[in-house]
């Protein structure tokens, strides 16, 4: 058994972001979709594995609970660390579930002191003197402050999670970060001593990060964001050298879109302005009974085999916001995620074996309908946009799950280029 550190990622999209952080760090890294019940779950020689949860803003009770799970399950794996990967921006209520779900992780786990740092150094999140930025703005300055689920109106990060525990929060500055690892143990021990729980620590840095990670090499449970996760796997020797797989070239290429970030309207622009093949599905017509499915599958099998296609629920603002005047939010939603995952299994059925899907609650629908649970998480094609790779009834699948607005505007033509036939 192989597996050493052992994550819990509040959100969907942030467990491909942290996911593929380890990898960077060169360990071989498995993605999980929610605790699994089944002991099988785990592809094999893991140095990490990665449970993505969605408990960010549910009830801290809920979210409690449900890590708690993800850990049991990842000690039986044999995880000898849990990291808690949460929101580079610190996104969270006066309640939690940052507090709440770090305080019960280290109960579970006998810890009597922690390290959180959020900063995510290439997205321009750092922490100076306990200060959380975004780029030149303080958080409580940055578009943050209007979330409209939860508006980061604080940026002093001991203050913001004192309120969500009832434990000591304490800060260790840059000063001390910068003379290593040694030094950041020693500070954390005089924390400790001091009756301190949750030690945040400034970095601004990827450097100042992997300091980090290799002074908490030891602790049970440690939090942060994808850049603390990647010192942390940098301090983790890996089982062996990281795989440096190119990225994948066989099989049938789809792209399903469901995200209406503005990123992805873009990519799907380009792939239009590529005059590659491509498809909008009409999500009114749909929830009035027609065979939209039918119709997107009918189109898919007169495509030419060599290039990749673009089905896409994706719509403008202005069409986004009649669709869902006319069904309501929550069956406009319903229906697109039924849509895009019942086209999926279709399409893998049919021979796609390299499959892009935009959008993060789209990919959740795509992964449960193909009953994906796990996948290996690759290289990655941009910042945050790993291929991964997974088994279905239907064969072997490379997936590349990216959120709405990540991924370079050209991402869907440059991951699956058309493939070139050699003449005769
Ligand atoms: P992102 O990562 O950009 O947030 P998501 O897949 O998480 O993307 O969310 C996109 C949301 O937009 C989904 O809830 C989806 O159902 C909805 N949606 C996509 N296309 C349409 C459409 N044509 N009409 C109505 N809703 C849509």
């Amino acid at each position: 058994m192989t597996l050493r550190i052992g994550c819990i990622a509040d959100d969907f999209t942030g467990g491909t972001d942290v996911a593929a952080a380890f990898r960077r760090a060169g360990l071989r890294t498995a993605l999980v979709f929610g605790t699994p019940d089944d002991a099988s779950a785990l592809p094999a020689d893991c140095d990490a594995a990665v449970v993505a949860l969605k408990s960010r803003s549910t009830p801290a009770g809920e979210a409690v609970a449900d890590s708690l799970a993800a850990q049991r399950w990842l000690w039986s794996k044999g995880a000898t660390q849990v990291y808690f990967k949460y929101c580079s921006t610190f996104d969270s209520t006066a309640q939690g579930n940052i507090g709440p779900v770090t305080d019960a992780l280290m109960d579970a786990a006998g810890a009597v002191v922690t390290l959180h740092c959020p900063a995510s150094p290439p997205n321009g999140r750092t922490v100076y003197q306990g200060h959380l930025f975004v780029h030149d703005q303080l958080l409580s300055d940055s578009p943050l402050r209007h979330h409209p689920l939860n508006p980061m109106t604080d940026s002093a990060l001991v203050r913001l999670l004192s309120a969500q525990t009832r434990h000591q929060v304490a800060l260790i500055d840059w000063a001390t970060v910068r003379r290593g690892a040694e030094a950041v143990r020693d500070a954390v021990l005089v924390h400790q001593r001091a009756g301190v729980r949750h030690v945040i620590a400034d970095a601004l840095t990827d450097d100042d990060l992997a300091v980090l990670g290799a002074a908490a090499l030891e602790l049970p449970v440690v939090a942060g964001a994808a850049g603390l996760a990647e010192g942390l796997g940098h301090a983790h020797p890996a089982a062996g050298p990281a795989a440096t797989e190119p990225p994948p070239r066989e099989g049938r290429a789809a792209v399903l879109a469901g995200s209406c970030s503005a990123r992805t309207l873009e990519q799907i622009a380009q792939f239009y302005a590529a005059g590659l093949p491509s498809r909008h599905l009409d999500v009114l017509a749909a929830a009035g009974g027609r065979d939209v499915t039918g119709e997107a599958l009918a189109w898919y099998d007169q495509q030419d085999p060599d290039r990749p296609v673009l089905i896409h629920a994706s719509a403008s603002p202005e069409e986004l916001a009649a669709v869902q005047a006319q069904l309501g939010v929550a069956e406009a939603a319903a229906q697109v995620e039924g849509l895009l995952g019942t086209l999926a299994s279709h399409l893998v059925e049919r021979g796609v074996r390299r499959l892009l899907v935009a959008g993060g609650e789209t990919s959740g629908a795509v992964t449960t309908a193909l009953g994906v649970r796990a996948v290996l998480v690759g290289e990655e094609t941009d910042p945050g946009v790993p291929w991964t790779y997974a088994s279905t009834e239907h064969g072997d699948l490379a997936l590349m799950l990216k959120s709405g607005n990540f991924g370079a505007p050209d991402l869907f033509t440059r991951a699956l280029p058309t493939t070139t036939r050699e003449a005769g």
